[in-house]
């Protein structure tokens, strides 16, 4: 099965992604991953991808594509996409990629989050200035407010929390990657899973409507 992950920051996707890897028997492709090991190898287009994110540039839709196609599709296994297509041209550029080998995609399961919830989650989240543990505001508050329960240390926002840098990545996402559900939705591959619920909820809903995909596949 070949599937994209789609949602704003904060819905939870990439724990979707790696848990339901894990239990269909699918590759978890993230894009921060695929990243991290195209860098590390000595591949032409790794080296390229490392120039740009060296200068701090964000890394060009076609380059992106190339190296997810290498990391990816070229494996030929199933898999889950996370983290990309992030814009419309990453996504024709994959229907491209696609396209050349025989394949396509047989769902896009986008996780839909509230702009507000999506804020209250991101910016809740703290770290320990001693011993690094994570916390958060209102889903896993330490015992004592502003303290750290292991080492006693004082909790403070992580610095992606903050929120001009949440507010920035959602703006973000409204702009390049929300329009990418009417382009899979208008191909009928869109799916949709309320995020708001608790993980262990969204897992569920998630597995039964990939197993459904999966049975479909078979009949
Ligand atoms: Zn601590």
């Amino acid at each position: 099965m070949k599937l994209v992950f789609l949602g704003p920051p904060g819905a939870g996707k990439g724990t979707q992604a790696a848990e339901m890897a894990d239990q269909f028997s699918l590759v978890h492709a993230s894009t921060g991953d695929i990243f991290r090991s195209a860098v590390a190898g000595d591949s032409e287009l790794g080296a390229k991808v490392r120039s740009y994110l060296d200068d701090g540039k964000l890394v060009p839709d076609e380059l992106t594509s190339r190296v997810v196609g290498q990391m990816v599709l070229d494996r030929e296994s199933d898999f889950i996409l996370d983290g990309f297509p992030r814009t419309i041209r990453q996504a024709e550029l994959l229907d491209e990629m696609l396209n050349e080998k025989n394949m396509n995609l047989d769902g896009v399961i986008y996780f839909q989050l509230e702009p507000e919830e999506a804020i209250e989650r991101l910016t809740g989240r703290l770290v320990c200035s001693g011993c690094g543990k994570n916390y958060h505001k209102v889903f896993m508050p330490p015992v004592v407010e502003g303290v750290c329960d292991v080492c006693g240390d004082e909790l403070i926002v992580r610095s992606d929390s903050s929120r001009e840098i949440v507010e920035q990545r959602l703006e973000e996402y409204r702009e390049k990657t929300k329009p990418l559900s009417d382009y899979y939705k208008k191909k009928g591959l869109l799916m949709s899973v309320d995020a708001s619920e608790s993980p262990a909820d969204v897992g569920r809903v998630t597995q039964k409507l990939i197993k459904k995909m999966a049975g479909g596949a078979e009949e």
